[in-house]
């Protein structure tokens, strides 16, 4: 049996991973690190319900930290998968990751110099170099590439027109088609849009979704929330 477990970007669209678990493997979709707020950024810091170890892979839709952020600390704490990335997504992480470690040394290092943590001495969540680690386990798909994992999960990424690499993820196991947009939008770009998604359920990012419809993803988002998915503001922001 297919199950979706949210465990982050819930009433908040910073911290995105969410979990398919399928024959007794867990797959992430999206590793974001929490941004924004303190109350947010202590919860980088909670251990997950899934053990890293017990983690079989990571489909990260897009670059952006709010997305991939955590992969680094997810890496350092026994994640021994592969991280599926489109090509273009695998270079950025290959620069923001191992910036993102660089500014957590520069914190804790700022911290620990202005005494203004409680914890003696202020740790990063990650370094630069465990960021550098999670590239050896990226693996590139390309747009309309069908990748089938041990377990029998198979996805797909189609173009989601939000940052250079974005892509929409399309996941088929036990009959049930779980399509993952990652973020949507802006309008007015001139990133190809999404084109052809259709499936049993859909579940967008609210963050961006007002763009999205102005961007002429309406019809298929709204098609499938008939079906469903949870698009509203009290609703997990899968993002
Ligand atoms: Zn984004």
């Amino acid at each position: 049996m297919l199950a979706l477990q949210f465990l982050g970007a819930a009433g908040t669209v910073t911290g995105s991973k969410h979990a398919l678990l399928h024959d007794g493997s867990a797959t992430l979709i999206d590793c974001g690190l929490y941004q924004g707020p303190k109350t947010l950024r202590l919860r980088n810091w909670e251990p997950l319900p899934i053990p890293p170890p017990e983690i079989d892979a990571v489909i990260v839709t897009h670059a952006h930290i709010d997305h991939t952020g955590y992969l680094p600390r997810l890496v350092k704490d026994g994640f021994k998968g592969r991280v599926y990335a489109t090509p273009a997504t695998a270079d950025l992480l290959g620069v923001l990751l191992p910036d993102t470690g660089h500014l957590q040394e520069e914190e804790a290092a700022y911290a620990n110099k202005k005494g203004y943590s409680r914890h003696k001495p202020a740790l990063p969540l990650f370094t630069e170099r465990d960021a550098y680690k999670v590239l050896g386990h990226l693996e590139r798909v390309e747009c309309g590439e069908t990748v089938t994992q041990k377990s029998g999960l198979r996805f797909r990424y189609q173009d989601a027109g939000h940052i250079l690499g974005s892509g929409i993820c399309e996941t088929w196991a036990d009959g049930v088609k779980v399509v993952f947009s990652g973020d949507l939008g802006r309008e007015a770009r001139r990133l190809q849009p999404a084109d052809g998604l259709a499936g049993p359920l859909c579940a967008t990012a609210q963050g961006y979704f007002r763009g999205a419809r102005r961007a002429g993803l309406r019809d298929r988002a709204g098609g499938a929330r008939s079906r469903g998915a949870g698009l509203g503001r009290d609703r997990p922001a899968i993002s």
